[in-house]
């Protein structure tokens, strides 16, 4: 096993031993390799779709304490939104300052960072906050999503081309056990890859930058993805990218909060730069786009 590979089951046997034997099936499994090869020769990155894989296919959901005070911190903001003319000229005159506008979107942005904080999502390689329980299909479903519309987009990315590589996805996400083999996967891939709402997706170059900091991490040099997110760079337009079919993204429109409850003896949560929780678009239609949903929009 290579010395990336290596080092991306370590991560997952430190939170959970069962989670390495996975791996090691998924990774032994010849639909996966098979997978790896093609996306290779089509020019993508056969460590980075590892890296998303294990990303999304391994996490734990565990709820923030103190809900009930969230509850309150909501109807707090619900109040204010709604205040009269009257009553909103009268706040005002707390902060002159403070255009009116600047106020709501404050109140917005703060409720829709509320409303997506039920659960701290998390796992060896990133960390954010959701309103999804561990009991429904909507967790599941997010994960698959967001991690097939990385995958999709990456290869597009490296090859080039505008077809999407169905097969390769559906047997990648097959084996890996994010999907069912008994759904015919590649109409699956299709209609799922339809039904993503673009304003949704999660952008490739930000996933690309977190990848190079774990093959950093784990002493190995640079690879395809990096190499796309380094050529990327100077045409990420976030006025553009919002409509670009690959979706790059761009970190400046990223705001970065640190998570209430960060566990710093958690192995590897630390190692990573600081804390992913609540990445979200500034962008309003983005973020509006993503309310109740998971706030890192994966
Ligand atoms: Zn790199």
């Amino acid at each position: 096993m290579s010395e990336f590979r290596a080092y991306i089951r370590s991560q997952l046997a430190r939170w959970d031993p069962r989670w390495a034997e996975e791996w090691d099936q998924a990774i032994g499994d010849g639909q996966t390799a098979a997978a790896l090869g093609r996306i290779k020769k089509l020019g993508g990155d056969p460590d980075f779709c590892l890296y998303v894989l294990a990303d999304y296919r391994w996490r734990k959901l565990r709820p923030l304490r103190d809900l009930r005070h969230r509850d309150e911190l909501l109807r707090a903001i619900n109040a204010l939104l709604r205040a009269s003319d009257l009553w909103a000229s009268v706040l005002r005159r707390g902060s002159p300052a403070l255009s009116s506008e600047a106020m709501q979107d404050f109140l917005f942005e703060a409720r829709l960072q509320l409303q997506a904080a039920r659960a701290l999502d998390e796992g060896p390689f990133s960390r954010t906050t959701t309103d999804r329980s561990p009991r429904g299909k909507e967790w599941l479903s997010d994960r698959q999503s967001t991690c097939l519309s990385l995958l999709d987009r990456h290869i597009r990315h490296g090859s080039g081309r505008r077809r999407r590589a169905r097969r390769v996805l559906a047997d990648i996400l097959t084996a890996f056990g994010l999907l069912s083999a008994s759904k015919d996967p590649e109409r699956w891939v299709e209609k799922r890859l339809e039904r993503i709402d673009p304003k949704a997706r999660f952008p490739l170059r930000v996933s690309y930058q977190w990848f190079h900091d774990v093959h950093r991490q784990a002493g190995t040099r640079c690879s395809r993805a990096c190499e796309l997110w380094r050529v990327s760079r100077d045409r990420t337009d976030p006025s553009r990218d919002a409509d670009d079919d690959l979706f790059l993204g761009s970190e400046v429109r990223f705001v970065r909060n640190q998570a209430e409850e960060v566990r710093p003896s958690r192995g590897s949560a630390d190692a990573r730069p600081p804390a992913i929780a609540v990445d979200q678009p500034v962008d309003r239609r983005s973020a509006e786009k993503n309310t109740g949903k998971n706030a890192q929009t994966r």
